[in-house]
């Protein structure tokens, strides 16, 4: 019997839209700055939406998206297109580009004023998109005008296009209730006016195709959320003039596999890559004749490579399970999570770049991919990939791994106890109460940019560059002394990021000259690559942090970055387990922490800004991640003696369901990003018996506000309403270093000023 498998293709659910080198950033920045005019700026935009389009057309892929490409965030363009928008932007009286970038920057021009929509990661990504907003203002109607106009240029290219869009269970899913409808009601909204637009999508650009991307799917989801995904779907699909696709990524969608077959879709689109449990569950479930089965064997969040021979095995067994369903090669996500184009890579050796594969470079592979199966692939195309996972892709460091191995329990606990500790260093520092300091960085200011750029262009001599940097610390500690801080910083401004800054002293580490991938809107990163055995071959920070130590009667802390926000903001090996990679950085870390506490360094900050972006979206995923990032600090820091203070510092203020494992990570002080919902975080602290001391950031330092003393001393006094005044530090949220000086000391000077008055208050009461 021949199996009835028709031909099989290969698409993707998105591509990079930031263009090969950023033009979509420079061009929307140079807009913001009114250096283009509106026009210029879209027809610009456009451009690189077409090359876009054109490169896909030539990758000669079968299924090419359109509408993924966007301007600043899709979620944005959802909001746009479905009328969702909030009172205070509709006050406003803008339109079009005037309204989306309000939304997605904020206004504030004669008069008028208006917070941007806030952002949030995007399923365990990098990625930020905004957050949909339903208040009393928001009404729905579809405004479709922008993707029909991005359609019909599609269509004038010449090029078939599928497009594709966030769902409206995802849309519901993420979308914040601020006004007095209720979530039946949004759902209502969303359903609706989502159905309408793809019947305008359709009458007005022709669409016959759809994909419906639902990434909420590999999310734990409860009866409720399944109900709800169901009915808005059903309702949805019923009758509609075109096929919809059902797209998923970052995990698999076990929830739900069961309702998609009989729910009416042209086809799925699934997660293949990794160990998810899509697998299995493609086994048990059927699909009718001519179902469209998307698999996503080729990773969209890494950088390396594809092993051919292991896709292949996924897809051969996939199609003997469903010979009827028609098979599309594809990458587990939209390729929006990785850089456009190895072509721009002129420092990286072949040897290294063999092994990697960007967005430009996966496509290629979907294509190979597809074509083996065919049967029309050329035969050196296997061979050419065998060739690369056969030999070790790096000399592993037998040392290093035995010292890995040889670690013993007694290597992740600090001794004495923490309650022990901090009586001693009590003793030993005598802060005064409420002791301040600030989070590490210091104004990047334009000056000390254009120093490290002169340095790095060879303009000026390592010497004269160091003793540059040694001006601006010098300059910073007397500042912060005339503030009155207690425990002082260096300023950080030898470093240009807080990952790569380590990554360029670590052994194991390469680097991309353009790997810049979308963090959100205009903003890109280039996170440094782990190629192999990280290690750290001599000290990392202990000349400057001796050098500001010097300066000062005052503690001056170190400043480190800790293991799994160095692993989180890198690309990732992906032939090294994680955890390999986390511990080689703890250890490295630690023999830093050391070799800073032998240099008389007193008090040592160990920043995990990012370990709760990365938590994994299942529950039952998250111990051993927890498990792993908690052991990994602790080994950091488990060497010091009892004296020497362990800070560490985190960038969000949603610890919720995690501040038992943060409290396990057993540092002594701890400070963290303020927000709204700082009164419900010192509640959860107070109530989770929270041991570590803490330092709730007491201003916001994303924005240019300079709160008042009076504002500062009401938040500190709503603070110690909560937490016992022995268990506070006083701090800014992060670190200050996308800020201008003309606003950080004034901030800092309020911010000292009110914490003296309340300890002169403290002291009266005492006395
Ligand atoms: N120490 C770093 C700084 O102050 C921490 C930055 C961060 O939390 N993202 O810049
Ligand atoms: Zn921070």
């Amino acid at each position: 019997m021949t199996l009835a498998n028709t031909a099989v293709k290969a698409g993707i659910l998105g591509y990079p839209r930031i263009g090969a080198n950023r033009e979509l950033k420079f061009i929307s920045e140079a807009y913001f700055r009114n250096e283009l005019s509106q026009e210029e700026f879209s027809q610009k935009a456009a451009a690189v939406r077409k090359d876009n389009l054109a490169f896909l057309k030539n990758a000669d892929l079968n299924i090419i998206p359109a509408l993924d490409f966007s301007l600043y965030d899709s979620i944005l363009d959802l909001i746009l297109a479905l009328g969702f928008i909030p009172e205070r932007f509709r006050k406003l009286n803008l339109e079009g580009l005037e309204l989306y970038f309000a939304m997605a920057r904020g206004y504030q021009k004669d008069g008028r004023n208006a917070v941007a929509l806030s952002l949030k990661k995007w399923f365990g990504t990098n990625y930020h998109y905004l957050v949909p907003e339903f208040d009393d203002g928001v009404t729905p109607e579809v405004n479709a005008g922008f993707l029909t106009e991005a359609l019909k240029e599609a269509s004038e290219g010449g090029i078939a296009v599928r497009p594709v869009l966030p769902g409206p269970f995802t849309f519901a899913k993420l979308t914040r209730i601020t006004g007095t409808r209720d979530a039946a009601e949004l759902e209502e909204s969303v359903t609706a006016v989502y159905r309408e637009l793809l019947l305008t999508l359709n009458r007005e650009a022709g669409i016959t195709e759809f994909t419906a991307l639902e990434p909420s799917l590999s999310m734990d989801l409860s009866a409720a959320d399944i109900a709800m995904f169901r009915r808005m779907h059903e309702r949805l699909l019923r009758d509609l003039p075109l096929k919809v696709y059902l797209g998923t990524s970052y995990g698999d969608i076990r929830d739900v596999m069961k309702d998609i077959p009989d729910m009416g879709y042209a086809g799925l689109w699934l997660d293949l890559s990794g160990n998810n449990r899509n697998r299995d569950l493609l086994r048990e479930f059927s699909f009718k004749p001519g179902f469209e089965l998307g698999l996503g064997v080729v990773s969209g969040q890494n950088i390396w490579k594809n092993n051919y021979d292991e896709s292949l095995e996924i897809v051969r067994e996939i199609q003997k399970d469903h010979p009827e369903t028609c098979i599309v090669i594809t990458a587990s996500a939209s390729l929006l999570h990785v850089p456009v184009s190895l072509q721009n890579e002129k420092t990286l050796s072949p040897e290294k770049l063999k092994h990697m594969a960007f967005a430009a470079e996966k496509t290629a592979e979907l294509r190979e991919l597809r074509d083996i199966l065919n049967g029309s692939a050329a035969p050196e195309i296997s061979e050419r990939n065998r060739d690369l996972f056969r030999a070790p892709r790096f000399a592993a460091d037998a040392e290093l791994q035995s010292r890995v191995a040889g670690l013993k329990e007694s290597d992740f606990a600090r001794k004495p106890a923490r309650k022990e500790r901090l009586a001693l260093q009590d003793q030993v520092f005598k802060f005064p109460p409420l002791p301040a300091t600030t989070i590490g960085s210091f104004p990047q200011t334009a000056e000390v940019r254009a120093l490290r750029k002169k340095f790095r262009l060879g303009e000026i001599t390592r010497e004269s560059y160091d003793a540059e940097i040694r001006k601006l610390i010098a300059a910073c500690i007397r500042e912060q002394e005339n503030t009155g801080l207690d425990v002082l910083v260096h300023g950080e401004f030898e470093r240009n990021d807080m990952v790569e800054f380590f990554g360029r002293k670590l052994e194991g580490y390469i680097f991309t000259d353009n790997g810049w991938v979308q963090s959100y809107g205009t903003r890109c990163v280039k996170p440094p690559v782990i190629w192999g055995s990280i290690r750290r071959t001599a000290p990392l920070t202990t000349d400057i942090s001796s050098y500001a130590a010097s300066l000062s009667e005052k503690p001056v802390k170190g400043m480190l970055t800790g293991p799994i926000t160095i692993l989180n903001w890198s690309f990732p090996a992906a032939d090294i387990p994680a955890a390999s990679s986390v511990m080689e950085l703890a250890l490295a870390i630690r023999d830093e922490v050391l070799d800073l506490e032998k240099a008389g360094i007193r008090i040592i900050q160990i920043d995990e800004a990012a370990l709760r972006e990365k938590l994994p979206l299942r529950r039952e995923d998250q111990e051993a991640y927890l498990t792993l990032a908690v052991n990994a600090f602790r080994l950091t820091a488990s060497g010091v003696k009892p004296e020497t203070q362990i800070h560490t510092h985190m960038c969000y203020s949603e610890f919720g369901e995690i501040l038992k494992s943060i409290d396990a990570m057993d540092a002594d002080v701890i400070s963290f990003e303020a927000s709204r919902s700082n009164l419900t975080l010192l509640r959860e602290l107070r109530d989770a018996g929270f041991e570590t001391r803490v330092g709730p950031g007491v201003y916001d330092i994303h924005s240019p506000r300079i709160p008042s003393v009076a504002e500062f001393k009401s938040t500190i006094k709503r603070i110690l309403e909560i937490l016992p005044r022995e268990q506070v530090w006083i701090n800014p949220d992060c670190g200050l270093k996308t800020r201008g000086n003309a606003e950080v000391w004034p901030c800092l000077n309020n911010m000292m000023a009110a914490v003296r008055e309340i300890r002169a208050e403290l002291e009266e009461k005492n006395a």
